[in-house]
């Protein structure tokens, strides 16, 4: 299986989620959102193709990093793709984080006709949903570019049914990985 990226993996981001991550940076997106700040990730023929088992075996060889991280480019574009290395990079006891300009309600009703989208969420750790809003854009907003967008713990909201934020008021962040580990951000 191959999956189209922007660039190859990028790792030692502080700022695509809590700790110190790899981002897989996905090529593709037809959200067109005003002002999005990687148009170039947009062209669904742009970027490289990447074998899946390459990026896994990249993945398996991580070090000091607390997790991935999907953007792009809107990585659900490749769902069996990313799909398949979540599944892997779980096992590989990472936590797991996607940006989407997709919402989650929307990300539900496309599952409806393609179960692999509710499969992926169950592997995700936190899901950055909604597209970018120039309006709604701050900089005081952990983690995302506009107020729309919503930082979604996705284990509790799957577990409860309704949609639950992950707190980030306090300055100390649990976060969800397997290791449980405090970051002070
Ligand atoms: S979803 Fe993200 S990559 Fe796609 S247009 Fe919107 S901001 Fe840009």
């Amino acid at each position: 299986m191959k999956i189209r990226l922007a660039a190859p993996l990028q790792e030692d981001s502080v700022v695509d989620g809590f700790g110190v991550r790899t981002v897989i940076w996905t090529q593709g997106c037809s959200h067109n959102c005003p002002f999005c700040q990687n148009p170039q990730t947009h062209d669904f023929e742009g970027g490289a193709l990447f074998d899946v088992e390459d990026i896994k075996e990249e993945i398996k060889n991580l070090k000091n990093q607390n997790g991935i991280t999907f953007s792009g480019g809107d990585p659900l574009f490749q769902i069996d793709a990313v799909l398949e290395i979540a599944k892997f990079a779980k096992r590989e006891n990472l936590n797991i984080w996607c940006y989407t300009g997709f919402t989650y309600e929307e990300i539900l009703k496309l599952g409806e006709k393609n179960k692999n989208y509710l499969e992926f969420l169950k592997y995700i750790d936190v899901l950055v949903d909604g597209k970018f809003v120039n309006e709604l854009k701050s900089l005081n907003l952990l983690f995302r570019g506009s107020a729309n967008q919503r930082l979604i713990d996705m284990p509790k909201t799957l577990k409860s049914g309704k949609v639950v934020l992950i707190p980030e008021s306090d300055g100390i962040i649990e976060t969800f990985s397997s290791k449980k580990e405090k970051l002070f951000i």
